[in-house]
């Protein structure tokens, strides 16, 4: 790459922050989303357009040649593979493209296009003669900051004279170094110190300023107030961009007081939906006879690929053994696993090498479910109460959008207790769940 690209970037893999169980934190989470993602993900609905000033034209692109980059620019973006803008680029990147510049909010989940959007954005707002920073992008934690710098350098691939730092733990510099680069990337801490502390970066020279993952920065203890700090040493001319996957009060709070009067752009999620699940439950009194209802499932259909919910790793290391003996391809996906290790598995399965997928909780956003036509809760979702968790039910065998491919559901009862669960389920989401003779499967095709 023409890039420069300073220090450890390739660094040891360091462990996992924040875990609840076996629920990767928020910026595992979105770092098991950048790896295993190959592409959009798919959303039907319309984008919201807020504009600080209502009577100022809006402006949308269809293509990427009305946005007049630099042609080098332009190439790096098709060299990627892009064809056209995504939902949210349409109306970002003129947004964050405008002269004067326009400071902006966008809200869209994961998988939007959001990343490259403001990559693009610092690529084409730096002056490359100018051998300082002048776009400062900051990440909550070391590994999603390297995400962006990959694509930063995938993009500018074509443009040799930008250059880009990052500012993460590891990467000292020898006092009185001032940065050449003109793109810094890094986590607040570091990059607070390399304003503040060794002055590599004059912060009164960045006119563009990107704060990403807006709500996995406020989730990790400290970066929200080292973030404000940042904010503080930069001019008021500076371009302000804040992106966030979700949008609840606290993170709307804290964009509102990074950008005071902010144009705002929101993709609302998708919905997931029951509607094309047949959802079924099976009663059980233990594992074992758990573990024979599922062999009687495989044997009466034909199951292309499956997903087993587990409640604990125990439980999900027995199982995959077990289906292993039966002859299955299994891949098991649990805590213990590092990110790297959880998007290795999520991979070999989603290309179909495994046809099994056993998995704690780890994962039940984590990969796309359309391709699986069977999803078992092996033990039904509950939440720290014991009551039923509607959330988790719906995340795992849920689909978007009324084309989505039909799929089925079972769920495994092996108490009164669950029995209850069950009519919870049913009652949330006003639907009947049937009972499944295991030794009937003719009445699911
Ligand atoms: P986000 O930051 O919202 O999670 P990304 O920018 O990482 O989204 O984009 C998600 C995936 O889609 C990436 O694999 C990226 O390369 C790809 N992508 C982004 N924009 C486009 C586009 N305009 N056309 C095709 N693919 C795109």
């Amino acid at each position: 790459s023409s890039l420069s690209t300073r220090g450890d970037i390739n660094g040891n893999i360091v462990p996992r922050d924040v875990e609840r169980g076996d629920e990767p934190g928020p910026a595992d989470q979105s770092l098991l989303h950048k790896m295993i993602r190959r592409s959009l993900v798919r959303n039907r609905n319309e984008v919201e357009v807020l504009q600080r000033d209502p009577n100022s034209p809006l402006y949308s692109v269809k293509s990427f040649e009305d946005l007049r980059l630099k042609p080098e620019l332009l190439s790096g973006v098709y060299n990627m593979g892009f064809n056209r803008p995504s939902r949210i680029q349409e109306n970002a990147l003129p947004m964050m493209l405008a002269q004067p510049p326009l400071n902006l909010i966008a809200q869209a989940q994961s998988g939007t296009g959001k990343t490259a959007a403001f990559s693009l954005a610092m690529l084409s707002h730096v002056n490359p003669a100018n051998k300082w920073p002048q776009c400062l992008c900051i990440s909550p934690t070391y590994e999603l900051a390297l995400q962006i710098g990959q694509v930063i350098e995938q993009m500018g691939k074509f443009c040799p004279d930008v250059k880009l730092a990052y500012a993460i733990r590891g990467n000292r510099m020898e006092r009185g170094t001032k940065l050449q680069q003109q793109i810094v990337i890094g986590t607040p801490g570091t990059v607070l110190d390399w304003c503040i502390k060794y002055k590599f970066i004059d912060p009164k020279k960045i006119t563009m300023f990107v704060l990403d993952e807006a709500d996995v920065m406020i989730a990790t203890q400290g970066h929200r107030d080292q973030s404000f700090r940042i904010h503080r040493q930069l001019t008021k001319d500076c371009q302000m961009l804040l992106f966030s996957a979700t949008f609840e009060d606290s993170v709307w709070g804290f964009a509102k007081k990074v950008i005071p009067d902010p144009n705002i752009i929101r993709l609302r999620r998708e919905e997931e939906t029951l509607d094309t699940i047949k959802q079924y439950y099976v009663v059980c009194r233990e594992e074992e006879d758990k573990f024979t209802a599922l062999c009687n499932l495989y044997g009466g259909l034909t199951i292309a690929q499956a997903i087993i919910f587990c409640r604990t790793r125990k439980t999900a290391a027995w199982l995959s053994v077990n289906m292993v003996k039966e002859g299955h391809q299994v891949a098991l996906l649990s805590g213990e696993l590092a990110v790297e290790q959880r998007a290795a598995v999520i991979e070999r399965y989603r290309n179909g090498m495994e046809k099994v997928l056993v998995t704690t909780n780890v994962c039940s956003r984590g990969i796309d479910v359309e391709q699986v036509s069977l999803v078992v809760n092996f033990d039904l979702p509950v939440d720290i109460d014991g009551n039923a968790d509607n959330e988790t039910y719906l995340h795992r065998i849920g689909r978007t959008g009324r084309f989505g491919k039909r799929g089925f559901a079972v769920n495994m009862v092996d108490s009164e207790h669950g029995m209850d669960i069950l009519r919870q389920i049913e009652i949330h989401f006003n639907r009947s769940i049937p009972k499944l003779d295991p030794s009937d499967t003719a009445a699911m095709e």
